[in-house]
């Protein structure tokens, strides 16, 4: 690793969400869990205030020294013996009993035999359903022939984020046989098209990027800011944010752009299921912000967004429900 390049400018203090958001105190910070703690600490010390980073990469993309921080507090998760919080311990039960983080709703599945294979995550067939039929539906309206697989587990992103990685590498195992028979992966949840890519080896495409040169239109009125998924912008490429942007606008959908359109939510890394009340203190700062703005809504491009933010009572859509092609 190269914790060693530490300057202690402050830099990713001073960028951190958690570390800005009045519930986030406890958090010891990106220095201390993703540099020190690695070269001089006793892991234990830190215990369970090392989970309250919801892994955006913003302090990652602020370090001068180029210091790869999430992935050295990821690695301190997993060395770490403190015992799992209650929401991380039930999202291991369930993937334990039946192979996903929370209870699986949908039922649309398809199971053709197609090339192409629609990977909706954990959220999508249970929270969201409705995101996966639209998502699958408009697949089909470009022409892409996909399945939906009952036989895909959990990604396992979620169980990394909380160190237990040999039941994420088990999951990986499993899917990977489900992966062998198609020829694409699509998702519509940008840390699944992460885990995808970055532990899997797979090119797996986020919708954006399928979308991105298609004719579309769009199915929405009003005024709708956006929120940039950290996984997509930080995670997955820079310029998916003007992808997300583009694609909107190029539909006809009306966009108000805002500087911290891409800061986190609070939804992820963990902090929805271990910390909820930090989660949902950062997405109520977001929602302010929104509301000020007086934007009709926000539209994103991840199931965790729109989880995160529509518990604080905003309209919240993803880009797979407000656009369709054009006739
Ligand atoms: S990844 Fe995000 S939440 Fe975690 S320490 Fe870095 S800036 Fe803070
Ligand atoms: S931004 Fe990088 S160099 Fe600066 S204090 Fe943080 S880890 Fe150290």
């Amino acid at each position: 690793m190269n914790e060693g390049r530490c300057v202690k400018c402050g830099s990713c203090l001073r960028v951190c969400p958690v570390l800005n958001d009045p519930l986030g105190e406890q958090f010891p910070g990106p220095r201390t869990t993703g540099v020190d703690a690695a070269r001089f600490l006793e892991r234990d010390s830190i215990g369970q205030n090392a989970l309250r980073c919801t892994m955006c990469h913003a302090c990652e993309w602020a370090c001068p020294s180029g210091i790869t921080l999430t992935r050295s507090m990821l690695k301190l998760r997993s060395e770490m013996s403190a015992e799992w919080l209650p929401g991380h311990r039930k999202m291991v039960e369930n993937i334990t009993s039946f192979g996903r983080t929370v209870s699986t709703e949908f039922s649309g599945w398809v199971e053709n035999g197609e090339r192409t294979l629609y990977f909706p995550g954990c959220i999508g067939l249970g929270r969201s359903t409705g995101l996966t039929l639209s998502v699958s539906s408009l697949l089909t309206s470009l022409g892409i022939k996909h399945d939906i697989s009952s036989q895909a587990m959990c990604c396992g992103s979620p169980l990394i984020k909380i160190g237990a990685l040999d039941m994420a590498d088990d999951l990986r195992r499993r899917n990977m046989e489900v992966f062998s028979r198609y020829d694409r992966v699509i998702t519509s949840c940008p840390g699944c098209t992460y885990q995808l890519r970055e532990v899997y080896g797979i090119e797996a495409e986020h919708l954006i990027e399928v979308l991105k040169g298609t004719d579309l239109r769009s199915k929405l009125e009003g005024r709708w800011a956006l929120q940039v998924p950290c996984h997509l912008k930080r995670g997955l490429s820079p310029w998916t944010a003007e992808s997300l942007a583009s694609i909107l606008e190029g539909a006809g959908v009306s966009i108000v752009r805002m500087p911290e359109e891409d800061s986190c939510c609070g939804g992820g890394g963990g902090m929805l299921s271990g910390f909820p009340e930090t989660s949902s203190s950062m997405a109520g700062n977001k929602v302010d912000m929104y509301r000020r703005a007086g934007v009709d809504g926000v539209i994103t491009a991840c199931p965790f967004c729109s989880l995160n933010l529509g518990r604080e009572g905003i309209k919240v859509l993803d880009i797979g429900e407000v656009i369709a092609p054009k006739r």
